[in-house]
């Protein structure tokens, strides 16, 4: 597919062609199972300046926190032990839980068979082969937006580059990669939606996460206007025409700014669900959402319930 062929499904194609091309798509690589994955956000400590995040350096107004070991272990365990086969575990960038220690509890949770995906920024190639070693199977890190410039106004002292040569250490190392961008961002036009499309092609993302910019009002960007659904929606469709077997999570980002359900029908086949524990994930607070607050076991089977209505496979 190219540009133009890209431009006229983000721009003409009607909404509901392009969502069942998609779902065609969708059932014919990777089938009807959804896979549910834990979220666990382990520490919102981060160093890093990202004008969109509510977890910038700058947001003083946020109580930090980061999750000891055993926390971070005992967690794991408890979704483990009500099914969730896979856990994502997340942070900002920064060593309050240092590399090696990161290590040790990749080997514990990968011991039991639970798979491990690592959110946790940009690291050094070295870095990333010791949590490769340790068991780590995936390693998420979105390209956020693929124009160096607007890169870096939005990521002071940061470059897409680095950000690109991060990706393809990753996934030179053996990982899973999962990429991805921001729909709405400041200075954003049809041009850019393009390119950030092809660059997920282009890093052959395993998995690509496309949410919506939510502005949150203790970040630069706090007054900027929000991110448009339906080009979000659009954006997900057309990574599953691009990129045939992918995982295409549905992002939170969608239950905020439209129907989180019609994402399954653009393609996606994988939902995250926070395990994160009641008294952090308050302070987990990238845009704002209301935070939902159950337990491990009753989150998961309202996502069941909820795959299961959309006659799709609960995994
Ligand atoms: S997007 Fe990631 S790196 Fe940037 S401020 Fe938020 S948590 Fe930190």
């Amino acid at each position: 597919m190219d540009r133009i062929q890209i431009k006229r499904l983000l721009t003409e194609t009607p909404l509901e062609e392009l969502l069942d091309m998609a779902d065609r798509v969708r059932k014919a690589n990777v089938g009807d199972t959804v896979h549910i994955r834990a979220l666990l956000e382990f520490s919102n400590y981060c160093s890093r300046n990202c004008t969109y995040c509510g977890l910038t350096a700058e947001n003083g107004k946020l109580d930090r926190f980061s999750m000891t070991a055993s926390e971070i272990i005992d967690t794991a365990k408890k979704a483990f032990n009500v099914g969730y086969k896979t856990i994502v575990l997340q942070s900002g960038e920064s060593n309050a839980v240092d590399v090696d220690t990161l290590c040790d509890i990749v080997g514990e949770i990968s011991s039991w068979g639970m798979i491990v995906t690592l959110s946790c920024g940009e690291l050094s190639y070295d870095e990333y082969s010791k949590l490769k070693e340790a068991g780590a199977k995936k390693y998420l890190l979105k390209h956020e937006c693929a124009s160096e410039g607007i890169y870096s106004s939005l990521h002071d002292g940061y470059t897409l580059s680095d950000r690109i040569k991060c990706a393809r250490d990753i996934k030179s190392l053996g990982f899973e990669y999962g990429g991805g961008f921001l729909v709405g961002l400041p200075d954003e036009d049809i041009e850019l939606v393009i390119d950030n499309l092809l660059l997920l092609r282009e890093l052959q993302c395993d998995m690509a996460g496309i949410g919506t910019f939510i502005p949150h009002p203790s970040t630069k960007l706090g007054g900027a206007k929000q991110g448009d659904y339906e080009l979000t929606l659009r954006c997900i469709a057309i990574t599953r025409l691009l990129l045939p077997t992918a995982n295409l999570p549905v992002t939170t980002s969608l239950s905020v700014t439209g129907d989180s359900e019609l994402a399954y029908r653009a393609g996606a086949n994988v939902v995250m669900v926070k395990v994160t524990p009641i008294d952090y994930r308050k302070n987990y607070d990238i845009y704002p959402i209301a935070k939902h607050m159950t337990d491990i076991k009753n989150d998961r089977l309202a996502i069941v319930e909820k795959i299961e209505r959309l006659e799709r496979q609960a995994k």
